[in-house]
């Protein structure tokens, strides 16, 4: 079982209120193998919501209001689900403010990447969940599926 970026399986939760969908983590959920958790809806907010960067150790949206306190709700909510189902390892999508496990925007907003975590991958992975993103997911898939795997 995977806790799984609701947005990966295309459902619309996306701070504009779009989805990120990806065939590969459609195919876990029709198999009944994910849960799939929004942070940032289980911190409060609504969806299309504005944007929010990392900056520092607080999260600030596109107008420059704080929004840290609603980003770690929704962490330690996320976190909750994954203890309560025993979660070994989340598939989070890359880049997020919540999410993103290993690269996030810089606070900037302007497209620019740096080495980080989102608040709910850091958690998560703190309390030794596996984080990934659905790249690397896509990639161990194929690493799997490949002829010459052992
Ligand atoms: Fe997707 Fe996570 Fe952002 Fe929700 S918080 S839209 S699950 S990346």
């Amino acid at each position: 079982m995977y806790l799984i970026s609701a947005c990966l399986a295309g459902i619309n939760c996306k701070y504009n209120g779009g989805n990120n969908i990806v065939e590969e983590i459609i195919n876990l959920v029709e198999k009944g193998k994910a849960v799939l958790v929004c942070p940032e809806q289980l911190g409060g907010f609504p969806t299309p919501r504005l944007a929010s960067e990392i900056k520092g150790d607080r999260v600030i949206n596109v107008n420059g209001e704080d929004v840290t306190c609603q980003f770690e709700k929704g962490a330690q909510e996320t976190l909750k689900i994954a203890k309560l189902m025993k979660i070994k390892t989340a598939i989070l999508k890359s880049k997020s403010p919540s999410c993103g496990p290993g690269k996030i925007y810089d606070g900037t907003f302007t497209g620019v990447l740096t080495d980080g975590y989102g608040i709910t991958a850091k958690l998560l992975k703190e309390n030794g969940i596996e984080v990934i993103d659905e790249m690397e997911f896509v990639r161990r898939l194929s690493d799997i599926e490949s002829p010459g795997f052992m």
